[in-house]
């Protein structure tokens, strides 16, 4: 069986980025502390955090963004198109993203050349 690169930290990444999420409403601190656990590992080993894991975690704290729990969650007007502000309640950073559905924007992971090879 052909490995994955990276393989063992996309397994670290995607246990703390649970354990994360599911501490966040008890203690924002640890879930904090998870969150920059998750980039660092990530920057040590040169890989990509998917953007779902990416877009909820706060860009300042690194904790997990849950509506009501940590953070609030606008819709705002921004030039003619509509973006989704996120604040987080701790630190109070805000986040935008666009959610405009006439823009075609696809992420890089869902387009057909981010597919190099499919292992099995
Ligand atoms: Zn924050």
């Amino acid at each position: 069986m052909k490995k994955v690169q990276g393989n063992d930290s996309f397994q670290r990444i995607n246990y703390l980025y649970q354990v994360s999420k599911y501490i966040s409403e008890k203690n924002p601190a640890l879930s904090s502390y998870y969150g920059n656990l998750i980039v660092s590992i990530a920057k040590k080993n040169v890989l990509k955090i998917h953007p779902d894991i990416k877009r909820q975690m706060c860009k300042k704290c690194r904790c997990t963004l849950i509506h009501n729990v940590t953070s609030t969650k606008k819709i705002k007007r921004k030039n003619k198109s509509k973006i989704i502000e996120w604040v987080c309640s701790i630190c109070d950073t805000k986040k935008a993203l666009p959610i405009d559905k006439n823009k075609d924007h696809i992420l890089w992971v869902d387009k057909s050349e981010a597919v190099v090879e499919i292992i099995n």
